[in-house]
């Protein structure tokens, strides 16, 4: 007998089910592909020997993730690898700007900029686990009233407009890498509190990546679920309802429009009209690398950061993610780096790299950037090319091929501008409910977004526990 059947293993569905299983819920994860995880794969793509990440890669949210600090992951084979630096920001001229953990050694590299940086961001680091649960919760009432009215005050703008405080290249440019994880335009209300955020965390502990990949977080996961007696059904494409097995409730990791395809004769039309209006925004057109050799960043401190912001100023930052938003492809795109084997040589043979590297593009884009993005690498990093033994693309069909939830290339789960950041899918008093009170939403479309945390997953548990004694076991059709 099944309480919960969760439809989708990516980090919100081990999430959700691992906080219902610990809770004495019985539950059954059905997983549409032959390998579990979702966002957080990882797999040989180009050479044998060495391993990638097929979508996610450097871990701020999940190693602070409030809801994954409570879980023993270490314990079923999850290690967090961390880097001297969460980013580095390469720049033409001088320098790159590197963010580190150590606030003091930050401000050093911000030179003038420093002190407004240390009054912008330090307030949040006396409790950044409070802001981070309330950062990362539905909207209601925080735990941290006053922290929060301090984080929106400055949140709410965009992050060209907050980034004025500085009047620095260096620091305005490490604010505008930082905000462009938002793959909004930079001028868009909200995009500073991407930045910010990200800011903040990376004071609390360096980006991560997972040693032995990105898939280890869901082992981790799957592992500490099947020691709560939950099980998990690999190729298991759940079309319609019929697919389904007898259950109290039903907890969708899933896009709003798969949830329609498996769900929608269960929902009233009135709601799915308004689901169909969610918007899932742009997608990513991502490039993976085998490597002779570590990448020969000009500035070879960018070796010591996870991730790399390559694009140079915020201006031209904001003309990269402007151009993308706007449908267009960018000649200099917004290259989002990783360097995954720096940290964990267990993904690459002696001496060889794994590169990992992204751009975000129009929704459903099938222009081919690895020209554009591998130009952007060499601009930072003269002879990257020479270092290039094969590379993988992967496009937004691609992508969304490997995961039913990626809709047009997509990366989480839906636009996160000021109309679907918090009300998401749609705006509703409890997000993760829908009109049918054993249907539940419980991916990255619903608050708070993208990103491995597991925290949508997390809340819509919450919700799911409490209504499980109101229901009998029984067919959803
Ligand atoms: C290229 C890329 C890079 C990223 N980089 C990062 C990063 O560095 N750091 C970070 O924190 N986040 C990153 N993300 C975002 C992160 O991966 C997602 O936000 C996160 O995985 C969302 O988790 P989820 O559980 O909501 O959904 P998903 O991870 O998308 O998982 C959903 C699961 O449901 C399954 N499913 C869907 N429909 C059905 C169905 N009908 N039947 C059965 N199963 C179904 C899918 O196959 C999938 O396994 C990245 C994402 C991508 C694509």
């Amino acid at each position: 007998m099944t309480d919960v059947v969760v439809i989708g293993s990516g980090p919100n569905g081990l999430a959700a089910a691992v906080a219902l299983a610990r809770e004495g819920a019985t539950v059954t994860v059905l997983e549409a592909m032959d390998e579990i995880g979702g966002g957080t794969r990882s797999g040989e793509l180009t050479l044998p020997g060495y391993l990638h990440d097929l979508c996610s890669a450097a871990h701020p949210m999940g190693v602070l993730s409030p809801f994954f600090r409570t879980l023993p992951l270490a314990e079923h084979g999850l290690t967090w690898l961390r880097p001297k630096a969460s980013v580095a920001h390469p720049l033409d001229d001088g320098p790159a700007v590197l963010l580190r953990t150590s606030l003091s050694e930050t401000l050093a590299e911000l030179g003038e900029d420093g002190p407004s940086y240390e009054r912008l961001v330090a307030p949040f680091l006396k409790n950044p686990h409070g802001l981070l649960y309330d950062a990362l919760a539905p909207l209601g009432l925080p735990r941290h009233p006053f922290l929060m009215l301090r984080f929106g005050w400055h949140a709410i703008r965009s992050a060209i407009g907050l980034a004025k405080r500085f009047s620095g290249t260096r620091a305005r440019a490490l604010f505008g890498g930082c905000a462009a994880h938002s793959i909004l335009p930079l001028d868009q209300p909200l995009t500073a509190a991407i930045a910010l955020m990200f800011l903040v965390t990376a004071h609390v502990e360096a980006w991560p990546v997972a040693k032995g990949g990105s898939r280890a977080i869901a082992g981790a996961l799957a592992s500490l679920l099947r020691a709560h007696g939950g099980t998990i059904e690999t190729g298991r494409f759940v079309r319609s309802a019929a697919d389904l097995p007898p259950a109290r409730l039903y907890l969708f990791d899933t896009s709003p429009a798969q949830l329609e395809k498996i769900a929608g004769p269960m929902l009233p039309e009135r709601y799915l009209r308004r689901l169909r209006k969610f918007r899932y925004g742009p997608g990513v057109f991502k490039v993976d690398w085998a490597l002779d050799g570590s990448i020969p960043w000009r500035d070879p401190r960018c070796l010591e950061a996870s991730t790399v912001h390559v694009g140079g100023t915020i201006e031209e930052l904001a003309a990269s993610e402007a151009a993308m938003y706007r449908g267009d492809h960018a000649d200099k795109p917004f290259v989002l780096v990783v360097q995954q084997s720096e940290l964990d040589p267990s993904r690459a043979p002696a001496g060889k790299q794994t590169g990992y590297a992204y751009c975000h593009v129009p929704a459903g884009s099938t222009l081919d950037l690895t020209e554009r993005i591998e130009a952007q690498i060499e601009r930072f990093a003269p002879g990257f090319r020479d270092r290039i033994l094969a590379r993988h693309a992967t496009t937004t069909a691609d992508l969304e091929r490997h995961n039913p939830n990626l809709v047009g290339g997509a990366i989480t789960g839906g636009v996160a501008d000021s109309s679907q950041l918090f009300t998401r899918p749609i705006a509703r008093l409890n997000p993760y409910t829908t009109p049918n009170p054993r249907v539940l939403l419980c991916s990255s479309s619903t608050p708070p977004g993208g990103g491995v945390h597991g925290m949508c997953g997390y809340h819509a548990a919450r919700t799911a526990l409490r209504r499980l004694s109101k229901f009998e076991v029984g067919p959803l059709a």
